[in-house]
């Protein structure tokens, strides 16, 4: 039986693809190992959008070589798509495949046999229409669950339209399947995916559904506790989707929103389908509905053009905003962008300052909405994530909690009333009875 490895670079998204190629892997018979356990095949997927995407890639080729001299290298996902032929020269790699070609890859590269050259499989991205269904089950509490791919915005600091194709959805009838075939798992919560999951919906090139209707069908699924949205753009955040939030009893009243800068002017060079005036009114709608409700927000620090007038701009907008945490990431170039001909170069030392600022106030930020939240009662799902004889799970409004291992409670809903921040910032609770709470 031969052995395969993955490993995985990137978002959610290339984590549910890696888990399903596994799958298929297991399906054919393949048995699946760690990256260490002397495979004889390694997957790596790779992303985009990961800093220095080229080096990390020879370094895990290098360090798959040195494991297994002989095995089969190949390497998938959108830095594969974007740059076949760099990747192909990578010494020690065997095959590389781009986004049409990777749920193919136990076809294509038929009995892993060694070739003195690199194989390439990359059509052109338009070539990626197609929907592959998607999971990853990484323990057995949370599983994400791909329900778009692709995006048609031109944001223009992103590649991945260029590394990923144009949006296009399963089918609720499918998704709706596959949440009844996770249901029959040990899994509690799905979290959906896509790289713009509002825009849900979209097959063939023609809109069949819209995300309301996903999420309408989906509350119905019996036997998964929780669904959580991982993030949705501003635009595509509708007051029919926040009201259903509010009104139900398993999506979970967390909002993952990318507003990338508080500058309109900044914005507009962004090429993003909003202004800051409608992203504060999202954030309004929310806290009206529901005002324990968690918000994250991506922001990117140093874009072309960002003056240190307009980063103070997004600093105090963030700051007044009712919201919990922040994902900041420091803008850098990447190729066939927009935004790389931009003027306006920020100095990388500026670059980092600003990152740096950001991170201060999310930490202020998250103590706040942790210490609002102090004395409510809640429900957490307790994950196999133990450190120093502790366990560690979130509330429906994404609070981080800590308390005493004990293997009874892992992957249970706990009702809790949450009474104190420690020294780590993560939140501990006392036990309430299970009759209390629990939606
Ligand atoms: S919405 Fe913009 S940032 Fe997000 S994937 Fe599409 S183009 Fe990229």
């Amino acid at each position: 039986m031969k052995k395969v490895a993955f490993y995985t670079l990137g978002c959610k998204l290339n984590f549910s693809e890696t888990s399903t190629i596994s799958r298929k892997f297991e399906e054919k018979g393949y048995q699946k190992v760690d990256f260490t356990d002397r495979p004889d095949i390694f997957i790596i997927n790779t992303c985009s959008v990961t800093e220095n995407a080229d080096k990390k890639c020879r370094k895990i080729v290098r360090e798959a070589r040195s494991i297994s001299p002989d095995a089969y290298v190949a390497i998938i996902g959108c830095y594969a798509q974007l740059k076949p032929k760099e990747i192909s020269e990578i010494p020690g790699v065997d095959a590389v495949l781009g986004a049409a070609e990777k749920f193919r890859l136990v076809e294509l590269l038929d009995g892993f046999v060694r070739q003195p050259e690199a194989v390439v499989y990359a059509s052109d991205v338009e070539k990626a229409n197609t929907f592959n269904t998607s999971y990853s089950i990484n323990d057995r509490t949370r599983t994400f669950l791909k329900v778009q791919d692709g995006c048609d915005y031109s944001c223009s600091f992103c590649t991945i339209p260029l590394a990923r194709g144009s949006s296009r959805s399963d089918s609720i009838e499918n998704i709706l399947k596959t949440a009844r075939e996770i249901a029959q798992t040990e899994v509690k919560e799905i979290v959906l995916t896509g790289v713009n999951t509002g825009d849900f919906g979209i097959r063939n090139g023609k809109r069949e559904e819209h995300f309301i209707d996903l999420i309408q069908a989906l509350d119905t699924v019996e036997g998964i506790d929780r669904f959580r949205v991982s993030s949705i753009e501003p635009n595509l955040l509708t007051d029919e989707i926040i009201e259903f939030v509010a009104q139900s009893n398993r999506f979970v009243p967390h909002f993952h929103v990318p507003l990338q800068s508080g500058s309109n002017k900044i914005l507009k060079l962004m090429r993003r389908r909003y202004q800051r005036e409608l992203y504060t009114s999202r954030v309004e709608k929310i806290k009206a509905s529901m005002p324990n409700a968690c918000i994250g927000v991506d922001v990117i620090v140093g874009f072309p053009g960002e003056t240190q007038e307009d980063f103070l701009e997004t600093y105090q907008y963030l700051n007044e905003l009712n919201i919990a945490y922040l994902h900041v990431f420091t803008y850098s170039e990447r190729d066939n962008t927009l935004a790389s001909t931009m003027k306006g170069r920020v100095p990388e030392r500026e670059r980092s300052e600003r990152s740096r600022m950001l991170h201060i106030l999310s930490d202020k930020k998250r103590r706040k909405f942790y210490e609002d939240n102090l004395g409510q009662s809640a429900a957490v799902l307790f994950e196999n994530d133990i450190e120093d004889g502790h366990m560690h799970g979130f509330t429906e409004n994404y609070i981080r909690v800590t308390a005493k291992y004990d293997p009874v409670l892992i992957n249970e809903l706990k009702p809790v009333r949450l009474t104190h921040i420690n020294e780590k910032g993560l939140m501990e609770a006392e036990d309430l009875a299970e009759e209390i709470l629990l939606h």
